[in-house]
């Protein structure tokens, strides 16, 4: 049989990492500032991360939701407490798309309405529901225009309240930081604006910081910049560091019912023990300080660089929009200088490290970048030492 072939790949082979380095089968090291799409959140082969599980899979990798497994009770303490959503409830499931599709169904059956809004250039996932709610031609299908889905614009407050007035949308779905379109962040403003709109007029406030979540951003959801809380926010890609697993977390005002949501694999013990295994470095080694330190660096070496037209995001989240002359760097930075970052179109690169990446790490890349687009090189980062 062959691969049903929907993706471009490169021709690039690894077999090996360690912390932000890959190896491919010809023994060429490459700098990972992608994460496979922002999943490697504490380096690669993390030696915690393999430990824990290699434990637990000794013991008991997998049983359903049919008994008692402390690991998802310990996972949902340890992720109240970091994030700050300790009241809430944690339901878990194996995916971001499953994430979103389980949040929406959820605002559907504690509002009893159908609508959803979601917004221009969001990416919610690739399953029926989670696509349907994604505004990217490529990637939505006839099949999944229900009618159900209303799109509204970013920034514009009259437009979703003109919308929401109607009183029948069960929720409004809204990227922390849009990632796949290109890493676009709302203003602190428009996602307050949202909060209160969706209070009036009863509709469920649901974040998906499945890529903007888990530390990236200096905290642990990129919304939390903006002083807002969510009614239900999903999480998925850096929660366990390559092991599929989604979250969706869930207000206390929004009661469970048996049988409203289900699911085979999620919350399994192998999972949730790589979940656990993640938050213990992200404490430990102090991951979402080091994003935000780290990202200033970013922040500072990219302002104002030649090749680009604009710098976006925040933390370890970041896209360099590049001037039209400069499109094709990508590629150079990968087979050139050995850099594995991620784009958006032709135009945008996006920088997803893991939240060990150092210092160090990051600067080996300014220092590629600006050679290979003829700029010398920005300020050390520390002031030399005198004495
Ligand atoms: C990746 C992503 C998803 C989908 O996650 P999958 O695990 O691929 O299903 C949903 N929302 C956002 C914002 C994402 O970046």
């Amino acid at each position: 049989m062959n691969l049903f072939e929907v993706y471009k790949l490169w021709d690039i082979e690894p077999v090996k990492g360690a912390g932000t380095a890959i190896w491919d089968k010809n023994g060429i090291e490459y700098t990972d500032l992608y994460g496979g799409h922002a999943v490697i959140s504490v380096g690669h082969c993390h030696p915690h991360y393999i430990s824990r599980i290699t434990e637990q899979l000794g013991k008991l990798g997998f049983y359903s939701n049919a008994v008692q497994n402390p690991l998802q009770k310990e996972l949902a303490e340890r992720l109240g407490k970091i994030s700050g959503y300790g009241d809430y409830s944690l339901f878990l499931c194996n995916s971001g798309a499953e994430a979103n599709e389980n949040a929406i169904k959820t605002a559907s059956f504690h509002t009893g309405r159908s609508k959803v809004m979601a917004f221009g250039k969001a990416f919610h996932g690739r399953t029926s529901g989670a696509v349907a709610a994604t505004d990217n031609p490529k990637i939505q299908a006839p099949f999944n225009k229900t009618g159900n889905v209303v799109f509204a614009a970013l920034e514009d407050l009259e437009g979703v309240e003109k919308e929401l007035s109607g009183g029948d949308f069960a929720a409004v779905i809204i990227e922390g930081i849009q990632g796949v379109a290109g890493i676009y962040e709302p203003s602190g403003e428009f996602m307050r604006g949202l909060r209160s709109l969706c209070d009036k007029y009863g509709s469920i406030l649901i974040i998906d910081e499945i890529q903007s979540g888990y530390g990236r951003t200096g905290k642990f959801f990129a919304h939390q910049h903006h002083g807002v809380r969510a009614d239900i926010v999903t999480t998925a890609k850096g929660m366990a560091n390559g092991f599929p697993i989604g979250g969706v977390l869930i207000s206390p005002d929004i009661k469970p019912s048996y049988g409203m949501l289900g699911t085979t694999f999620g919350g399994n013990h192998l999972a949730c023990t790589a979940a656990l295994a993640v938050l213990d470095i992200i404490e430990d080694e102090h991951l979402i300080e080091n994003a935000a330190r780290v990202g200033e660096y970013f922040k500072e070496a990219f302002l104002g660089d030649s090749a680009i037209k604009e710098y976006r995001g925040r933390g370890l989240m970041i896209g360099l929009e590049l001037k039209d002359e400069f499109i094709g760097l990508r590629d150079r930075l990968l087979f050139e200088r050995h850099f594995f970052t991620g784009a958006a179109g032709a135009s945008v690169i996006r920088l997803l490290p893991s939240l060990t990446v150092t210092q160090e790490c990051a600067e080996s890349f300014v220092k590629a970048w600006k050679e290979l687009t003829g700029q010398s090189l920005p300020r050390p980062a520390e002031p030399p030492c005198f004495g």
